[in-house]
């Protein structure tokens, strides 16, 4: 657990399995019971282990909150399931919260940080969702368009054309992941623009901007922006001291995108460049990439983007190439059930699981333990990919402001319009279980051929039609001309 870290946040337990305690006899529900209950245990405990001892060595220390596991009063966890029933969205409500056990996660509150000196507008928190940010090798896919248009975009279509998702969003997770900072900004825009579930904006731990699932409505960008606009109200860009909707937004997210950038201590770490591995670029994204014209292409190596990145690149061999190894583990298991715990197929998330994760042979020896590596790599690459990033802001106060030795060459640096502190954590970080890698090969096979059966074209109607940030700005500029 981090010092001083504020654990205001309870995550409660939705079991894979079913926990029920209501049949039977009363002394059989009270072991089912106390039985649940130490499994729950269990299971936290697993998610705990997993994050502490394999996730936050590859991602860094500095960016996990592993969290612990506690137990509450069971009645304060019935309330609970009866008070968050309605606000949880439809397709999470197959997951039943586990009432009985009493077990649950306990995070810090990332959206609400109190360890902050007060200022006049609260810490803003801003929830990315990245996904993964690399094309597959061409030596293990069976489709040549899965090295050219990244899963995340291929996945939009499929999405859009079954009804998740009424408009397709523009973001591409390679922009993001580019480390260029027009592609980082094109990326960030169009996830403000149609945020779906991979953006959310938090204001003082209240969530103000997020999409609403299969809705018709967009989510209310200049509500945002007028959030926004207390922030930004010093900086350039001002066009006669009248903060424009267009500056409050790209200052927002230059802000943002430097927060992305800002490195894990030390000097910021050597940049890996990846264009020249051709994979650093989606066909589907619509940023020119004539319009780079300056700037980095890669990330610097101790920054958060590049560590996610890496640790999704664990997954070498695509879920295609790793099929065969996962029913190599199957098959064995079958014929040897108790190897299931030497090969820690369900943990336990120690350092001698990390050793077999990073020591995993280069080459098949058609061994089950280089399957089970593979396997375990895959999972971890799994958890990386479906990660959140919590970036909170928190402005500086005017003191700080002044200071010139300091903020003055820090802004001048990342050439801030207004100074914050920001501090990056990353969430979302459980263990995948074995039984999703055939989950994971069908569904990769459907978006793969939704994709290709439309030839990458959707309805127009799908299209974010007229982008309402473009709206409200042209909106500005003609009550700014009509005034004069
Ligand atoms: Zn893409």
């Amino acid at each position: 657990m981090k010092p001083g870290a504020d654990f205001t946040f309870i995550r409660p337990h939705f079991p894979s399995l079913s926990f029920s305690c209501s049949a039977g006899p009363a002394w059989c529900r009270l072991e089912r019971r106390l039985r649940t209950a130490e499994q729950a245990f269990r299971q936290i405990q697993n998610i705990v282990d997993f994050t502490s001892n394999v996730i936050s060595c590859l991602l860094g220390e500095k960016f996990v909150h592993s969290g612990e596991v506690v137990r509450l009063p069971l009645e304060f966890v019935r309330q609970l399931s009866i008070k968050i029933q309605h606000q949880r969205p439809a397709w999470r409500c197959d997951k039943v919260m586990d009432i009985y056990s009493g077990c649950a996660l306990c995070l810090p509150n990332l959206t609400s940080p109190t360890l902050h000196q007060p200022t006049p507008t609260p810490p803003l928190c801003i929830e990315i969702k990245p996904k993964c940010g690399f094309l597959p090798s061409p030596k293990h896919v069976s489709k040549d368009i899965k090295t050219r248009v990244c899963r995340y975009c291929m996945h939009q279509h499929y999405k859009v054309a079954n009804g998740k998702w009424k408009r397709r969003s523009l973001y591409c997770p390679l922009d993001l992941f580019s480390g260029n900072k027009q592609r980082m900004h094109f990326a960030i825009r169009h996830l403000i623009e149609e945020p779906q579930n991979n953006l959310k904006v938090f204001k003082g731990g209240q969530c103000i901007y997020s999409s609403k699932e299969g809705s018709d409505e967009s989510p209310d960008t200049n509500s945002l922006l007028h959030h926004l606009r207390p922030y930004f109200l010093r900086g350039n860009n001002r066009v006669n001291g009248h903060v424009t909707t267009k500056a409050v937004l790209n200052d927002f997210i230059q802000v943002l995108g430097n927060a992305l950038l800002s490195a894990a201590g030390g000097d910021g770490g050597q940049v890996t460049d990846r264009t020249g591995e051709g994979r650093s670029f989606c066909e589907a994204s619509l940023f020119n990439k004539e319009r780079i014209r300056h700037g980095s292409q890669g990330l610097p190596t101790n920054n958060i983007l590049s560590r996610i990145l890496q640790t999704q690149m664990l997954d070498s061999l695509d879920i295609e190439g790793l099929y065969p190894l996962y029913c190599r583990v199957e098959q064995h298991l079958q014929d040897f059930p108790k190897d299931r715990t030497g090969l820690q197929i369900d943990g336990p998330y120690d350092q001698n699981f990390l050793e077999k994760v990073q020591k995993c042979l280069m080459e098949d020896d058609d061994s089950v333990e280089y399957a089970a590596a593979k396997v375990h790599q895959y999972r971890i690459a799994m958890t990386a990919k479906d990660c959140s990033i919590m970036v909170t802001l928190v402005p500086s106060s005017e003191e700080e402001d002044d200071d010139e030795d300091l903020s003055s060459q820090k802004r001048l640096r990342d050439f801030r319009p207004q100074a914050f502190s920001s501090s990056v954590s990353v969430l979302d970080l459980d263990p995948k279980p074995l039984d999703s890698v055939p989950r994971q090969l069908r569904l990769d096979q459907k978006i793969v051929s939704c994709y290709l059966r439309t030839g990458g074209t959707l309805p127009n109607s799908s299209l974010p039609p007229l982008p309402s940030i473009l709206a409200a700005e042209r909106e500005e500029r003609a009550l700014r001309f009509q005034a004069v």
